[in-house]
């Protein structure tokens, strides 16, 4: 190259440097402009690098030019750079921007799951009665579960077949919240009126109508003078409040090894008013199973058999929301569907 033609590259380099620097629409077109101007294969390093073949005159008058082209057209990129830095951010803000007047997301109101609802129900017709709450542990011994509630060691309720048993001997997940029943007269003198509600575990295959884990509330009054009347009375009471004032309670001989005598009650369907339809069958449903305290029981919490008596009962909360609500199959309170529990928003 003769310095004459490098003269004139160095010109034209500059003119189509600051063309395409102004033309860069971002900052990676920009950064190709620079590698096009300045970069190690551009004329204008090309020139720079044959400088050293010219005689010192040309050398030192071409490399004066050189430098203006590189500073110029430095100060064109740092220019341009600055510029659409700015016009990128206001980009983004722009992307970002709230619309203030789009419509907010609503949350979706929860509601309490329906066997909550049916158990504090339960709970609070029996504490409007003036009973009070008992709790007992979901993991009971042998004492508690079986043997002071009169089971005795040869009953099939003890078998591994029907219940669930935890690693230490002895120990298992409490069949039924009777236990509570022997917890609570252990630890307190008559009077008893308490409702214990609490989850219950059995070894039973899952269908429709029956779930290994399901949940109870146990009645326990012990009192001077207690009858077979008073407890009919009371779980009509209970009845009426939770399904209507029209409702009849009937009560079948049943047998449970800890009350004498036992009784399976059943209220008129509410949905008929006891004529039969499709959710009772016969204009009956049996919703609890009761009975008089036996007196072993009784005697194994040390209370004077002679002087009081009792009755208990057991209301089995899935059952009494499945009649409530007319849920058909018992698996959907497991199952969190929420289609299923946002029907019952609203009930408390
Ligand atoms: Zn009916």
């Amino acid at each position: 190259m003769d310095p004459n033609e490098a003269l004139r590259v160095l010109h034209a380099e500059h003119d189509r440097g600051l063309a395409i620097i102004s033309k860069a629409g971002s900052t990676e077109e920009l950064e190709s402009a620079k590698v096009s101007v300045l970069g190690r294969k551009s004329p204008f390093t090309e020139v720079q690098r044959s400088l050293g073949s010219f005689g010192p005159d040309d050398r030192r008058r071409l490399g004066a030019v050189a430098n203006e082209v590189r500073t110029s057209l430095q100060a064109a990129l740092d220019e341009r750079r600055a510029a659409l830095s700015g016009l990128e951010e206001g980009r983004l803000l722009e992307a970002d921007r709230v619309d203030v007047t789009l419509p907010g997301r609503r949350p979706r109101p929860g509601s309490l799951h329906p066997l909550t609802i049916v158990e504090r129900q339960i709970v609070g017709i029996f504490t409007r009665m003036g009973y009070r709450v008992a709790e007992g542990p979901e993991i009971e011994d042998d004492w508690h579960n079986f043997e002071a509630l009169n089971i005795p060691p040869d009953h099939p309720a003890r078998t591994m077949k029907d219940s669930l048993y935890v690693d230490i001997p002895g120990l298992l997940l409490r069949t039924e919240t009777s236990a509570v029943q022997i917890r609570t007269m252990e630890s307190q003198e008559p009077p008893v009126y308490v409702v214990a509600p609490g989850r219950t575990y059995r070894r039973e295959a899952v269908d429709a109508t029956h779930l290994s884990v399901f949940h109870q509330v146990e009645g326990l009054a012990v009192d001077e003078g207690l009858s077979f009347s008073d407890m009919k009375g009371t779980l009509e009471a209970f009845a009426r409040a939770m399904f209507g004032p029209e409702q009849r309670v009937r009560m079948n001989p049943d047998y449970f090894p800890f009350v004498e005598p036992g009784a399976q009650v059943a209220v008129s369907c509410f949905k008929c008013g006891g004529v039969g339809c499709a959710l009772c069958g016969n204009g009956w449903i049996e919703l609890l199973g009761a009975g008089m305290v036996h007196p072993k029981v009784l005697d194994n919490c040390g209370y004077d058999s002679e002087r009081y008596t009792g009755f208990a009962f057991g209301v089995g909360i899935e059952r009494v929301a499945m009649a409530r609500y007319g849920v058909p199959d018992m698996r959907l309170f497991v199952e969190g569907d929420v289609r299923f529990l946002e029907q019952f928003q609203g009930v408390a």
